[in-house]
This record gives structure tokens, C-alpha cells and sequence, in this order.
């Protein structure tokens, strides 16, 4: 370029090209025609070798008009008197979209970061970036802030029955519920698994976060289908508010979770507002921990045992083992209490083993008494069910005592049984071909369909005492008890019914044809010398074959065994 009348001395073929003119049509022209931004250039340039650097950015002109991305060196040159520029450009279209590439590319590596790919919802990163300024918006303005800590009731259950796909299809469902049933202006957040948060911006006062709180819990009960089944589903709510229950993201969501965790104890399908005493509550807990920790492997621990009878002869067929636990201060602890505690804190293997040492040293005691031994169901924890040596200990504790391994059966819960593709079922097939019997305990509580069990290693069915109880006064009860007495028939399993309080029920079961039945009306669960009449009875009854159907109440009225 001729720097005084700013015209072109001459350029190259390759700009020719780019550009897309023909030979010598540029010559004369001006500068700007192909540098539309030439003074900016120089300007840039200027402050450029001022900072030391090589080259300015400026775009080109093409002969359609089209701008392309350049980046340029300028260098001053004399030629026969006359002071020329040299512009040497570089075209950097694919350097730039490469750029705008990348700066995409970490836009959206920034949203997957803080955003669940599941269900959409912004996760627990981004709660943890936008919360400490929703909290600060909440303080300017004087207001409030709610945080909802939702969990699904049953998720694991179905998750681990119907597969992941359901399972994520469930999550996906909760999603839209919890959009459904808030303001625009508030915020769902999935934490993780199955947790939630809903983030309820000015509140106002506890009422409206009950009735938000409600709509939630009413969304969340509504039927839905997957892949053509049915669920019903419920989930239980924690609230902690800014700034009564914390000042930062922190506490909040500790205080959200401690009330969720009460919302679950109290039977879950409901909300809880955190209270400053429900975190003494949990130091109850640990404390009620590092009690049984002590209690395990002393006579703090018993075992009870509940009779099973036949139901069309009236005999005695089994017993169940039920472990009590007698706290030094606070005496009779619940199994709910702190069986669900030994299975959070791994004490549920040293304790197991106690019980079945203590059940299998009882057989040999009765044994050596000269009674005729009638076999005892155990109840077994999942977790014990995952660690391989539950079966060598059964074997190797029986062996010890010489019982024979007809006379122990364990007892499972659907949900464990169905739990990680039927891991477990390995172990129970071992067992079985031990002579153990395997129950399955709590059915009709649970997510699995009779067609399922087929599969299964089992012997019985125990009907749950909820289904039993209600069966006289709710015919969908009887419905259901009806179905599974009969459909297990077919597939060649026993049923036990469980929970059988009144002679009505009892007369109902006889009718479906239920073998075997547990509960108040015949016996409590007893201490074991309790039981030494019981099976004397046994002894009797068989003998004189007569004795057997006079009466299905074989035991006086209920006595309170503990309580
Ligand atoms: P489960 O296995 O369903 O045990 C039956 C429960 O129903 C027992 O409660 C028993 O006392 C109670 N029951 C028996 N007949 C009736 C009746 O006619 N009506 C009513 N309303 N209830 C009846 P318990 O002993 O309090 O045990 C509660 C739960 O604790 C058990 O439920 C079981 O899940 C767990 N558990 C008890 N012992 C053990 C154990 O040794 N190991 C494990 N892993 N869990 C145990
Ligand atoms: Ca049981
Ligand atoms: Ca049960």
C-alpha cells in the first residue's frame, strides 16, 4: 500500500484467491476495500507493538462482501522515495471457530457440571453456587426462604424389583410432579438418588410452606405407569427455613435432612418443619448405638420364640425366633428400633450370629431334655444375606451342636430377596439343598409379582400381618390374601399367614387353604422355657391323634410375653 494516497501497489495471488477477485483487480484500489477496518487497524497495531505483540486481528473483504477473519503484520517499507506499507494477512477462519467451538463446548460442560442428564434438574453443585445468593436476596429483602428436603418412600424397592429403567423413569416422573407443583420462580434441584430439593423463595408464614409441602405429597401419590404396570409411590418431606433454622447452605440442608429423616421415622408419606430437639434425637441414637454395641454378646439379648401351628390339624409345626433386647435403663428396645440400627452400623453380623448360636444351642437344650425337636425360623437380615458366610456359619454352628439343618429355616423379606438381580440367591440355594427351608417373609408389602418367585429358591410364603388383620373387614385385603394362597399353591410354595388375631381370620385361612398360621390368638412370641409345654403337647398330640383337632386355641388368652 502507498501510504499517501492509501491505495494498493500490489498483493499477492494467494489474497486473489481468498478473496476471490482476479488478477490485477485490486491494483489501485483503496486500502479499505479490502482491510475495511484499516484505521482501527492501525490503531490497534500502534498499541500492539507498544505491548509487543506481532499481530492485530482484523477481518478482510471478499468480492461477495463476505467478511473473513484475519489476523495482520504490518511492516513500513521505502521503495524509490515513496514510503509503502506491507500488510501481511492471515486468514484464521478455522482458528476462530475453533474458539467459538471451545467456548460452547465449555458452556455446556458447565451446564452437565450443574445439571442432572436424568431428570434435567439443576443438581447439587449448582444448589451449592446459587443458594449463598438466594440467601443474601432473602436477607436484603428481610424475607424467608423454605428448603423442602423431599426423598422417595419406596425408590430402592422398585429400582432394585423393576429394573433401572423403570427406576429412571420413576425419577424422571418425580421431576415433572415437583416442577408441576411449585411457583415458576422456585427451584427443583435433585440432589442425588432419590433426594430432591425444592427451594421456596418469601414463603411467607408456615402455612403456606404446609400447603406447598401438601401439593407435593398429593402429586407424589398419584398413580403413575411404567412399561404398563402400575406403582404407587409416596414420599416423605424435611423443611428447614432461613433464617429460623440456619444462616448458611450448610446447616439448612443438615436441619432439611434431620427433619426428613423424623418425616420417615413417623411413617413416612409426610412433611416435617425441623424442631431444635430433633437433634437430640439423634444423639439418642448414637448413644442407643453404642449401647447395643455393648449389649451383643451378653444377656442383654434374648430370644423369643412364637409358635407356627398347622392350620387344618391344630399341631405344632414351628416356631419363629424372635431377638429381644433389654437395655440396661430403658429395658424392652423394639426389633424395628434397633434391628434397622444394626443393619446402619454393620453390628447386624456379630448380632445375627448370637441369635443363631443361641437358637441352635436352644434345639440341643430341648433335645437333651428328651423333647421331640420342632424346627425355627430365623430371621435374616439382607445384609446378611450379601456376605457369602451366612451359609458356613448355619453349617458350621449346626454342626457344632449336631442339629440337623432341617430344623433350621431362614426367613427373608421380599425386597431383600429380589435385591441386586437375585445375588443372593445363590447362598439360599445352598442352603436349601441342606434341608433349610427358605421363607419369604412380609409378602404382599413389597414390589414383586407371584410370577417372579418361580425362580426363586423357597418353600413358603408368609402372608404379612397387615394383609391378615385386615382380611375380616377389607374385602381388597381378602382379595389379595386369596390370590396369593392360591397362586402360590399352584406354584408349589407353603403359606403361612402371619398376625392371626381372631377366630374369624383363622376360619377364613382354613377356607383358602392356608397350611400354616402365627399369631395373638394361639400364642406371643414366649421365652423358651414357655415353650417346653408346647412341645410336650406336641409329643402328646401325636400320639393320641384325638387330641389334635379339639381346639385351634392351644394356649391360654394372650399373656404380655415382655412388655
Ligand atoms: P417379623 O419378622 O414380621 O416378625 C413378626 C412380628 O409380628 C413380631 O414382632 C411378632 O411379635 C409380631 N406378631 C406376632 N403375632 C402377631 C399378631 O397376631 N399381631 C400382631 N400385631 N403382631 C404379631 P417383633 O418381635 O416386634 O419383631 C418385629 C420385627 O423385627 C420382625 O418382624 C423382624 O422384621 C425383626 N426381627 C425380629 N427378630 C429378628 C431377628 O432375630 N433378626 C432380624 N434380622 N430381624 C428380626
Ligand atoms: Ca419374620
Ligand atoms: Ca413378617
Amino acid at each position: 500500500m502507498d501510504v499517501k494516497s492509501g491505495r494498493i501497489v500490489e498483493c499477492n495471488a494467494a489474497l486473489q484467491r481468498t478473496l476471490g477477485h482476479a488478477e490485477d483487480e485490486l491494483r489501485n484500489r483503496r486500502i479499505e476495500e479490502v482491510f475495511p477496518e484499516y484505521q482501527q487497524l492501525l490503531e490497534r497495531w500502534r498499541g500492539a507493538e507498544f505491548g509487543g505483540s506481532s499481530s492485530v486481528e482484523s477481518p478482510l473483504r471478499a468480492s461477495n462482501g463476505n467478511l473473513i477473519d484475519s489476523e495482520v503484520t504490518l511492516a513500513q517499507l521505502q521503495h524509490s522515495g515513496r514510503r509503502l506499507l506491507c500488510l501481511v494477512a492471515r486468514d484464521i477462519t478455522l482458528r476462530k471457530r475453533a474458539e467459538t467451538e471451545r467456548e460452547d463446548h465449555r458452556r455446556s460442560l458447565e451446564h452437565l457440571a450443574t445439571h442432572d442428564p436424568l431428570t434435567g434438574l439443576p443438581n447439587r453443585l449448582f444448589l451449592r453456587d446459587r443458594l449463598p445468593d438466594l440467601l443474601q436476596q432473602a436477607s436484603a429483602a428481610g424475607g424467608s426462604l423454605a428448603l423442602l428436603f423431599l426423598d422417595l418412600d419406596q425408590f430402592k424397592a422398585i429400582n432394585d424389583t423393576r429394573g433401572h429403567a423403570a427406576g429412571d423413569e420413576l425419577l424422571r416422573e418425580t421431576a415433572r410432579r415437583l416442577r408441576a407443583s411449585i411457583a415458576g420462580g422456585d427451584i427443583v434441584v435433585r440432589m442425588g438418588g432419590d433426594e430432591f430439593v425444592l427451594l421456596v423463595s418469601d414463603p411467607g408464614d408456615r402455612r403456606n410452606i404446609v400447603s406447598v409441602a401438601q401439593r407435593v405429597l398429593d402429586a407424589m401419590r398419584q398413580p403413575l405407569r411404567i412399561e404398563d404396570q402400575s406403582f404407587t409411590m409416596s414420599a416423605s418431606i424435611g423443611v428447614s427455613v432461613y433464617p429460623d433454622d440456619g444462616a448458611d447452605v450448610e446447616s439448612l440442608l443438615k436441619h432439611a435432612d434431620i427433619a426428613l429423616y423424623e418425616a420417615k421415622s413417623s411413617g413416612r408419606d409426610n412433611s416435617k418443619f425441623f424442631r431444635a430437639d430433633m437433634v437430640h434425637g439423634r444423639g439418642e441414637r448414637v448413644a442407643l448405638q453404642q449401647a447395643l454395641r455393648r449389649a451383643i454378646g451378653t444377656e442383654q439379648i434374648r430370644v423369643e420364640y412364637q409358635p407356627i401351628y398347622k392350620l387344618q390339624t391344630g399341631e405344632l409345626s414351628s416356631f419363629e425366633a424372635l431377638v429381644r433386647w433389654t437395655h440396661p435403663e430403658q429395658g424392652a428396645i423394639a426389633p424395628q428400633h434397633f434391628i434397622e440400627l444394626a443393619e446402619q452400623t454393620g453390628l447386624i453380623h456379630a448380632l445375627g450370629e448370637q441369635i443363631l448360636n443361641m437358637v441352635v444351642r436352644q434345639l440341643a437344650a430341648w433335645r437333651s431334655m428328651g423333647l421331640q425337636l420342632k424346627p425355627v425360623t430365623l430371621n435374616v437380615s439382607p445384609l446378611q444375606l450379601a456376605r457369602d458366610s451366612l451359609t458356613a456359619s448355619i453349617r458350621r454352628v449346626a454342626g457344632q451342636y449336631a442339629i440337623d439343618l432341617t430344623l433350621l429355616h431362614v426367613e427373608v423379606t421380599e425386597t431383600a430377596l429380589m435385591q441386586e438381580g437375585g445375588r443372593h440367591v445363590a447362598g439360599l440355594r445352598q442352603l436349601r439343598e441342606l434341608g433349610c427351608k427358605v421363607l419369604i417373609d412380609d409378602f404382599g408389602t413389597g414390589y414383586s409379582n407371584l410370577a417372579q418367585l418361580k425362580n426363586l429358591p423357597l418353600d413358603r410364603i408368609k402372608i404379612d400381618r397387615s394383609l391378615v388383620n385386615d382380611m375380616a373387614n377389607d374385602a381388597n385385603d381378602a382379595a389379595i390374601v386369596t390370590a396369593v394362597a392360591s397362586m402360590a399353591h399352584t406354584l408349589g410354595l407353603e403359606v403361612v399367614a402371619e398376625g392371626v388375631e381372631t377366630a374369624e381370620q383363622l376360619l377364613m385361612l382354613q377356607q383358602l387353604g392356608c397350611a400354616y398360621g402365627q399369631g395373638y390368638h394361639f400364642a406371643r412370641p414366649m421365652p423358651p422355657e414357655d415353650c417346653i409345654a408346647l412341645l410336650e403337647t406336641a409329643l402328646r398330640s401325636e400320639r393320641g391323634a384325638d387330641a389334635r383337632m379339639r381346639s385351634l386355641r392351644l394356649v391360654p388368652p394372650p399373656r404380655r410375653s415382655q412388655e
